[in-house]
């Protein structure tokens, strides 16, 4: 399948008060055509920072982006003005937030917000947009679609107003949704409902998703491949079953431990992992998770281990699975 965005050892730094921090370290990944994939990981591992790279969407008074190149459309979407940037932004990549206003406009009627996006993007006259956009307030499911053009946002309550900006952000068929932690603000119910949405409404556009989240339930709900982040570094990467069946790093590991068992009714307590994300301000030697992982050998604090493929789809970054480590070093490892 065709890659529509390619993402090449992407560093990003912040600087704050105590010095420079390296929130995002030589990330490289890429999206197939009409496939979701999913950046899981706790907060701080540095997904929404690498997903705002893409969007140019970083702070500019602290952030910078030393290294690194993200192709779509064959051009590098990180040496592109900012101007073409924003053409690109809304019509052919779209994003979706937790919090549904920061996208929305609260002084301006839902109507208006989605009928200005489509005469934008697309050039369309007043009435066809207008009609454009009642289709897709249908399409995302918001009852009375005809009223609700003219209501304001807080009328709306949090699970409709997601449904808003995803209307608005399908409005303009883009190829790519970026979409970070969009139900994490909802409650559980409201959340599948949205997951459904943008699943059926991914089948009928063709929509690639990048789906951010800490939730590995909505990564087993939507992806079709998965990225593991942990301190600001993909550590494993592999089609949904390989990363649930067949995880290969402690830390992927450690999620689905963490994680409240799949169609399970009862809440099934979750065995957090120990221990905290080493701090990105600090120069990192060896393993970034050495400090937290249960398998930890002596190499491990030493040298940073490789990227290893272990089929076409999977990779994992860690030194039980590197052939040069001696097996008498290796504890009982994981996953073979
Ligand atoms: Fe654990 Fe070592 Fe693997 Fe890092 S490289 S995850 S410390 S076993
Ligand atoms: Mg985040």
């Amino acid at each position: 399948v065709e890659e529509i965005l390619s993402v090449e050892n992407l560093h990003v730094s912040f600087r704050n008060q105590s010095g420079e921090v390296n929130a995002v370290r030589g990330v490289n990944f890429s999206l197939k055509k009409g496939e979701t994939l999913a950046i899981v990981g706790e907060s701080g591992s540095g997904k929404s920072v690498t997903a705002k790279s893409i969007m140019k969407l970083l702070p500019k008074h602290n952030t910078y982006i030393p290294e690194g190149k993200i192709y779509y459309d064959n051009q590098d979407l990180l040496a592109l003005p900012v101007r073409q940037i924003q053409k690109i932004r809304g019509s052919e990549i779209s994003m979706v937030f937790q919090d549904p206003m920061t996208s929305l406009n609260p002084t301006m009627k839902i109507g208006k917000q989605i009928i200005e996006g489509l005469k934008k993007h697309q050039g369309l006259t007043n009435r066809v947009a207008r009609q454009k956009a009642l289709d897709m307030l249908k399409l995302v499911g918001i009852p009375n679609p005809e009223e609700r053009l003219d209501a304001f946002p807080h009328q709306f309550s949090g699970g409709m107003r997601q449904r808003v900006v995803i209307a608005m952000a399908l409005a303009c068929n883009p190829k790519i949704l970026i979409a970070d932690e969009p139900t994490t603000a909802l409650d559980v119910t409201i959340q599948a409902q949205i997951l459904d949405l943008m699943k059926n409404l991914q089948e009928k556009t063709g929509t690639a998703i990048i789906m951010i989240t800490h939730d590995l339930g909505v990564v087993a709900n939507m992806a079709d491949r998965v990225a593991v982040m942990y301190a600001g570094e993909i550590v494993e990467m592999g089609t949904v079953d390989e990363i649930f069946y067949k995880p290969k790093h402690p830390y992927t590991l450690g999620l689905l431990q963490s994680m409240p068992k799949l169609h399970s009714s009862r809440k099934v307590p979750l065995i957090p992992i120990p221990g905290s994300p080493p701090n990105l301000a600090k120069k990192q030697q060896g393993c970034p998770f050495a400090s937290r992982c249960p398998y930890t050998m002596k190499v491990c604090h030493y040298f940073a281990p490789e990227k290893l493929q272990m089929t076409d789809e999977h990779s994992v970054s860690c030194w039980l699975h590197d052939q040069r480590t001696p097996v008498e070093n290796k504890p009982v490892a994981i996953g073979g």
